[in-house]
C-alpha cells in the first residue's frame, strides 16, 4: 500500500486513485461516524483554518491586513514542495521524515510559510516528540520521506482521502496527512480559542494519525480536549486545544468519536 503521495503529484495521481479506494477503509478518517466504526487506530481526519500574514506598507505603526488567500473549490493536483530543514542531532526515538506540499492553485500562502507553521507545531516542547518515541524532520522535495503533509483545496481533499468525499474535513490517508485549506483559512465556528490554535491542533491531530493513534473523547466537562479528539466538529464540553502533552503529560481521552454531523462542503475563495 503504498503510497508515496509526492509521486503523484507528476500529475497522475488523478488517475490512480483505483489503489488508493481499494484502501479507504482501512484509512477512512475523521469522516463521519456514519459508517465508521468509532475509533480505528489509523483514522483520521480533521479540519483546519487560518491565513497568514505579511505586513507590507511604508507606515510601521498601522495595522497591516493579511494578503488574502484564496483557492478554487477544486485544485489541479500539483504541489509546491517545501525546502527540507538541517538535520538535527540524534536522539532517543523513531525518525520519520515528512515533506510539507501545498496545492499550486492556492494563492497567497508560500509553502515556506506553510511548512514553517507545520515544522514549528511538530517541533513543539509539548508536541508528539514529547515522548520520546518519535523524531520528526521535514525533508525536502527529493528525500525519502515517510509521509506528506499536503495543503489542498476541498476538491483535491477528497481525491486524496479516499474518504466519504466530504470537501470540509481534513484527513489521513496513508502516508497522506491532508490539510483542507479552507479549514486552514477558516477555522471552525465556535471553537473558542485562536485560529493558530486551531491551526496546530489540526496539524496534531492528523499527524496523530499517522502515528497510529486513533479518535479520543472528551474526558469531562471543562477539561481540555485531546488532540486526538474530532474537535473540529464539535467540543462536547470540553475546551480546546491544540496539543498533544500539557504540563509535559500526555493529554488523552476516553477512545472512540461522536456522530457529529459534518457542515456541507466548501467553494472556491475568490481573491
Ligand atoms: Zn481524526
Amino acid at each position: 500500500m503504498s503510497r508515496n503521495p509526492t509521486r503523484a503529484r507528476a500529475g497522475g495521481w488523478r488517475a490512480r486513485p483505483l489503489a488508493a479506494v481499494l484502501l479507504t477503509g482501512l484509512f477512512a478518517g475523521c469522516a463521519p461516524p456514519a459508517t465508521a466504526e468509532s475509533n480505528p487506530p489509523s483514522a483520521g481526519a480533521t479540519r483546519s483554518g487560518s491565513v497568514a500574514s505579511t505586513p507590507a506598507g511604508p507606515v510601521r505603526s498601522s495595522p497591516v491586513a493579511p494578503p488574502p488567500v484564496s483557492y478554487p473549490a477544486d485544485g489541479g493536483g500539483r504541489w509546491a514542495v517545501a525546502d527540507g530543514e538541517p538535520p538535527t542531532a540524534a536522539g532517543p526515538g523513531r525518525l520519520l521524515r515528512y515533506r510539507v506540499a501545498v496545492e499550486r492553485d492556492i494563492r497567497g500562502l508560500p509553502v515556506a510559510d506553510f511548512a514553517a507553521e507545520v515544522t514549528r507545531t511538530l517541533a513543539d516542547p509539548q508536541g508528539w516528540t514529547a515522548g520520546g518515541a518519535w523524531r520528526l524532520r521535514r525533508v525536502g522535495p527529493r528525500q525519502p520521506a515517510d509521509f506528506t503533509v499536503y495543503l489542498a483545496t476541498p476538491g483535491t481533499r477528497d481525491v486524496l482521502c479516499q474518504d466519504t468525499p466530504d470537501g470540509y474535513t481534513s484527513c489521513r490517508n496513508g502516508d497522506r496527512v491532508v490539510i483542507n485549506v479552507a479549514r486552514w483559512v477558516k477555522g471552525v465556528p465556535d471553537y473558542g480559542a485562536s485560529l493558530a490554535v486551531y491551526r496546530r491542533y489540526v496539524i496534531n491531530h492528523e499527524v496523530g494519525h499517522r502515528l497510529g493513534l486513533g479518535h479520543e473523547r472528551c474526558p469531562g466537562r471543562g477539561r481540555p480536549a485531546p488532540v486526538m479528539q474530532q474537535q473540529t466538529l464539535g467540543l462536547h464540553g470540553c475546551t480546546a486545544n491544540a496539543m498533544p502533552y500539557l504540563d509535559g503529560r500526555r493529554h488523552s481521552g476516553p477512545p472512540g468519536s461522536y456522530a457529529d454531523p459534518i457542515p456541507p462542503r466548501e467553494r472556491g475563495r475568490p481573491g
